[in-house]
């Protein structure tokens, strides 16, 4: 665990980690090549439950779909229909097919492009069709081992309800890479497993705990069945409610004062 002592989030990290347990397989990865899996794992889950997004994967690598190569050459419409039930399958289908044509016209070697220096590798993997910031940013830290921290809608949730920044920054609606440069500055410099781990305890937490309608502070997490069974094995059974309450802003208002 990283030990930087004036950090803000690090502690709340810990505590994360010690609730949800190690994770090694919380990205699960089939094939050899992780760099493809990642990015259109990216792709299928905007708007998309995980586990949807996960079984629509697993359709595309059973169909022979492993490589860039292998999707730039297939039928948009046969892909749309392996997406199938993820949000817009037919127009994700249609993207990958776009996307793999043109990294395998343009950039072919996605791998080498995720060895680049981070802001020379962003700014090609920007420069892509469907790839925004949270996309280039993740395919970064799980495709390659660029240790960023990722601004997506749970970080902005989790970090906005706790308050730890709410001194210095509105988490919720600032720029993205103001966010992202706050929050790397706060932990210090990560390795890539801990940057990982990071960011999959503000997506565990904001699923199990911190939905965006109605927090389970208190109770025990909600429950998701995975298509891997490896994902929340260790932490799916009851708990006793979010491990950060006791130092949670959004929670600590909304406890009743007694007497
Ligand atoms: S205590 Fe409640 S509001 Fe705070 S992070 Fe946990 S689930 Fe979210």
């Amino acid at each position: 665990m990283p030990s930087k002592t004036d950090s803000r989030l690090l502690p709340l990290f810990s505590q994360l980690v010690g609730h949800f347990a190690h994770e090694p397989a919380w990205w699960p990865i089939h094939t050899h090549d992780r760099v493809f899996e990642v990015t259109i794992g990216m792709v299928l889950v905007q708007q998309t439950r995980w586990e949807q997004v996960e079984a629509a994967v697993l359709r595309l690598l059973n169909a022979g779909y492993t490589s860039f190569d292998a999707l730039a050459h297939a039928d948009p419409i046969q892909i749309g229909s392996l997406c199938k039930p993820c949000a817009f399958y037919m127009r994700k289908g249609e993207a990958l097919v776009r996307l793999a044509q043109r990294i395998c016209t343009t950039h072919n070697q996605m791998h080498a492009i995720l060895t680049l220096p981070r802001h020379e590798c962003r700014r090609i993997l920007l420069s892509l069709p469907q790839i925004g910031r949270e996309s280039a940013d993740t395919i970064m830290l799980y495709g390659g081992s660029h240790p960023l921290f990722i601004v997506d809608a749970y970080a902005r949730r989790f970090l906005h309800r706790t308050g730890i920044y709410r001194d210095v920054v509105d988490v919720i609606n600032a720029d993205y890479d103001l966010v992202q440069r706050i929050v790397e500055e706060d932990v210090g410099q990560l390795d890539v497993q801990n940057a990982r781990e990071l960011h999959a305890m503000m997506v565990e937490v904001c699923i199990h705990h911190c939905s965006a309608t109605r927090p389970r502070c208190t109770q025990s997490g909600a429950w998701r069945r995975f298509v891997d069974v490896r994902k929340c094995a260790e932490h799916c059974p009851p708990c006793s409610g979010c491990p950060t309450q006791s130092v949670c802003a959004y929670h600590l208002t909304r406890i009743p004062l007694t007497e």
